[in-house]
């Protein structure tokens, strides 16, 4: 289908945004000459002084940013179109400058003494940025002399280079070989091996598997090594910056308890006995004498579509998230009603799915909606996404309302478990039941247990070399492989190839961010069930977190709808509802 072919209502109303390229053009030209900072230097030290700077700082990143939103939408409409890559591109290197324009202010912020920032984080005027300010007298501790300082700003990209090396390697110069696909010679690509591995034919995932990590195998001693280097740069700014740990300074940079991250990894890493119960009904179910990784990807159950046209599957979105009360469901109404949701799939339009909700708009959905069960658990997710920005840019000051990676997939689950919880209750069609069931069993596999996984592969490879253990090709398999049989258990071959998967994960370029989606959907799981039993109540407690924003400390927020994670029972009621899904899905 063709864009200018799609009914009205099945757009998005990007003129909320700008009306036109001409108006954009303006909005972008105005922004130039209020790029002028210099005049705040040296006045951050009164309460007048920071107010006036912040006000002309935000005033100009929320215009800004508002560029961007139409230039980034207008782009995903049809990505073939060029002009809005240079649209966008203009409005990033604004950015850079703005970016640059301010950059004293952190510096100069810290090297206020304690008492006057004290001062600010209790006066009213400052009330706003009272959680942010907080933040930069925590960091005062890790920062150093002026002179030292400035040394370590230039180590940023130089440190980042091995990371750089391996996106290199791994997007561009990994030497993937040829696999027959659809009658023809194809090289593999990371694209065609996620479809051939979560595909029906055994033999191509098979062959697609051991192609894939062949490729790996050839430059083990590479990745080893670019891998080591991305550990020793953690360990280098944790040691000039005084962290006892690589991790201790991951979980400060997002003001988490380290007992979230401990909580998580002990309690996951107990039941791993009901993933071997799963896996083991995995092989039954699929008839294997040996089941290898491959074999872990495939639906258990085939064809359950629904089938349902968009206005339907947006009919069963409303009443499986009734539970959220009248309120939440007239903005699921108003979001569809005033055109938030652009529905179809057309010629050039980006694929997927998302939703982006920047401070003074509306949200905006991108999807591309096909009648498959999967698409309706799509909108709930993805609405979940827009409320979540709609309640925190309504609630909060623009400072306060961007809420972080830590809690950004949480309203989504929440909305994707209650729509599931309905439809088990509701329908009595068994093949639709067993797949329910299967969706829930591996999203929590995928979500919470192999990224608990990875969480415990990032902390003992940190550990290792924090402890002068060098890393190297032998002591990552071996470690990975001791993890993967501790969680996938017995039913599956542990073989040579999935010892080396480290070697291929791009987040762990990013240290310590892949538990942020275990501590995600754990919350979500605890949140939707305290809103299934409580109603009203555990509704407002959970409105409370969506209005947070960034107001708090993600840990914090997640208290206020009820969902614990310094408690062990929060990660223990998760495990409880996988061992129940199991057992369900053990009977049908
Ligand atoms: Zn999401």
């Amino acid at each position: 289908m063709e864009r200018k072919d799609v009914q009205e209502n099945y757009k998005w109303k990007i003129s909320d945004v700008f009306e036109s390229d001409e108006k954009w053009e303006e909005a972008f030209a105005a922004l130039e000459g209020r790029i002028d900072f210099d005049k705040y230097r040296g006045t951050l030290n009164t309460v007048d002084g920071l107010l006036a700077y912040f006000k002309a700082e935000e005033a100009l990143t929320v215009d800004t940013l508002r560029v961007y939103l139409y230039a980034f939408m207008k782009h995903d409409e049809d990505v073939r179109e060029t002009k809005y890559n240079a649209y966008i591109a203009r409005v990033m290197s604004f950015f850079t400058r703005l970016e640059e324009a301010t950059a004293f202010s952190t510096p100069e912020l810290t090297a206020l003494p304690d008492e006057t920032l004290d001062g600010f984080i209790s006066d009213p005027r400052l009330h706003d940025y009272d959680y942010m300010l907080s933040r930069i007298k925590a960091q005062k501790t890790h920062i150093l002399s002026e002179k030292e300082e400035r040394i370590l700003a230039q180590t940023g990209e130089p440190m980042s280079c091995a990371g750089d090396v391996f996106e290199m390697l791994d997007n561009a110069e990994l030497d993937l070989p040829e696999i027959e696909h659809q009658g023809e010679k194809v090289k593999l690509s990371h694209g065609l091996y996620s479809v051939l591995i979560n595909g029906a034919d055994r033999e191509k995932r098979k062959e697609a598997y051991e192609l894939y990590y062949s490729a790996y195998r050839k430059i083990i001693n590479t990745l080893a090594t670019t891998y080591f280097g991305n550990v020793k740069k953690d360990m280098f700014y944790c040691k000039v910056r005084g962290y006892d740990s690589c991790l201790s300074m991951a979980l400060f940079e997002e003001d988490v308890d380290r007992c979230v991250y401990d909580n998580l990894v002990k309690v996951v890493g107990e039941h791993t006995p009901a993933m071997h119960r799963y896996i083991a009904l995995r092989k039954k179910l699929m008839g294997l004498d040996e089941m290898y990784m491959y074999d872990l990807y495939p639906s258990l159950v085939e064809d359950a579509d629904l089938k349902l046209t968009y206005e339907e599957a947006y009919e069963l979105v409303l009443k499986g998230l009734a539970p959220l009360g009248e309120e939440y469901n007239a903005l699921l109404r108003r979001g569809r009603d005033e055109r938030w949701i652009d529905v179809c799939e057309t010629t050039g339009k980006r694929s997927g799915a998302y939703s982006i909700g920047i401070y003074g708009n509306h949200p905006f959905v991108l999807l591309n909606y096909q009648k498959t069960t999967h698409d309706v658990f799509t909108i709930a997710h993805e609405m979940g996404h827009s409320i979540h920005s709609h309640f925190s840019n309504k609630n909060q000051p623009f400072v306060k309302s961007d809420y972080k990676i830590f809690v950004a997939e949480v309203a989504s689950t929440v909305n994707e478990v209650l729509l599931l919880k309905y439809l088990l209750h509701t329908t009595e069609d068994k093949k639709l039941r067993k797949y329910l069931l299967n969706y829930f069993l591996d999203m929590v596999r995928t979500t919470l247990f192999r990224q608990t996984q990875f969480a415990e592969f990032e902390e003992k490879a940190h550990a290792m070399a924090e402890g002068g253990e060098p890393l190297n090709k032998d002591n990552l398999s071996a470690l990975y492989k001791q993890l993967n049989e501790k969680y996938y258990g017995p039913a599956v071959v542990h073989d040579d190839n999935i010892s080396i998967e480290w070697a291929r994960i791009p987040h762990f370029y990013r240290s310590f961010y892949v538990y942020k989606y275990a501590t995600g959907i754990t919350a979500a799981i605890c949140i939707a069930d305290r809103i299934l039993a409580e109603g009203e109540t555990a509704v407002k407690d959970y409105f409370k977190f969506l209005s947070g924003g960034c107001s708090t400390d993600p840990v914090s927020l997640l208290k206020l709808a009820g969902a614990d994670l310094t408690k062990e029972e929060t990660f223990l009621s998760a495990m409880r509802e996988f061992e129940d899904a199991l057992e369900e899905f053990e009977k049908a």
